[in-house]
């Protein structure tokens, strides 16, 4: 029988840890009972230095449930994308699949037996997936959708819609491990981890308790780690730009030629129109070319695995 971690990352989340641990324990017990998870599963809270009582309740938990609750505590505020891998990664060697969720119960909690089930079909990854967004804010939405949308357009693999809640199996974990990077983006990084997936669909619902601990300069930034970690598309932009600058700096010059010849202007003006479009363009060329090779060495840095084996049949 496969022993399930759910990895739940809790920042200053007191008002809900108790709601969110009483909700998993019940999903626990009904999946042990219907014989789908071992016995000795078990809830992973995973505490990212907490100013509140958070610590205090994941410890009160786990004296009440030793088996069911376990703990991390991190030594400060990681974020929320560091305080998940921490969890993965120590979940890694005491389960056979891990699935992340939040804190707060926005995601269904009822689609984890499904996520189970795909698992035993043979599915390395489950993405669960928003159906809908009716209970997030227009504002948040939109940006949201905007942002997947600006990520298909800089080549980077996601899965639409789908944020952090997501069951990955042991091997899924032990291979995503193998990536090294710091500048974290999880929902970027599964796709390229290869194996069988498949997603479930769930309704997203209102925070259980406690308010969002994703201000817009968060969200901000994890977009542009995103992006930036992923792909280096803007640097090719700014090549391309550099390219298509020069070939106005031509046109630029027939036409300053054609009324210098026709004697329309004043003294000094075509070398300077000429001088201001062929260096901007002959700057940005140079800058996009510089670019590229940094944009390659980024991605050396990385040093990510080149390859996933999945099966040798010998
Ligand atoms: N979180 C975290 N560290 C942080 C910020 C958030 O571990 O620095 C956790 C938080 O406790 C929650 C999850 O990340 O379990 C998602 O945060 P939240 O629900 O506030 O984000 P939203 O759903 O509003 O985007
Ligand atoms: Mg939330």
């Amino acid at each position: 029988m496969d022993r399930l971690a759910i990895v739940v990352p809790c920042y200053n989340e007191e008002e809900v840890l108790k709601i969110a641990s009483k909700a998993l324990r019940e999903t626990l017990e009904d999946l042990v009972q219907k014989g789908k998870i071992a016995e000795d599963s078990f809830i992973l809270f995973v505490n990212d230095g907490s100013k509140d009582r958070t610590w205090e309740l994941i410890e009160e938990e786990h004296r009440e449930h030793p088996v069911q609750v376990c703990g991390v505590k991190l030594a400060g505020n990681v974020g929320h994308q560091f305080a998940l891998t921490a969890g993965l990664l120590t979940a890694k060697d005491m389960s056979d699949v891990t699935i992340s969720i939040d804190a707060d119960l926005q995601d269904d909690v009822a689609v984890i037996e499904e996520m189970i089930d795909k698992f035993h079909a043979g599915n390395d990854i489950v993405y669960g997936v928003r159906r809908e967004r009716k209970t997030d804010t227009f504002f948040k939405r939109t940006t949201a959708q905007a942002f997947y949308k600006l990520m298909a357009l800089m080549g980077v693999k996601t899965v639409y819609n789908h944020a952090d809640f997501r069951l990955m199996s042991r091997r899924a974990v032990e291979q995503f491990s193998q990536y090294r990077e710091t500048n974290l983006f999880l929902r970027g990084m599964m796709p390229l981890i290869g194996y069988e997936t498949d997603c479930v669909y769930y309704d997203r619902k209102e925070r259980a308790a406690g308010t969002s601990k994703y201000p817009l300069k968060k969200m901000l930034a994890l977009a542009f780690d995103g992006i930036s970690s992923f792909s280096v598309k803007p640097i090719s932009m700014i090549l391309g730009m550099g390219f298509l600058i020069i070939v106005c700096s031509i046109l630029a010059a027939v036409y300053a030629l054609i009324s210098f010849f026709t004697g329309h202007v004043v003294p000094g003006w075509t070398s300077l129109i000429l001088s201001i479009w062929f260096l901007g363009g002959l700057q940005l060329l140079a800058i996009g070319l510089v670019g590229q090779y940094i944009g390659k060495i980024y991605i050396e840095v990385k040093h990510r695995p080149r390859y996933n084996i999945e099966k040798i049949l010998k």
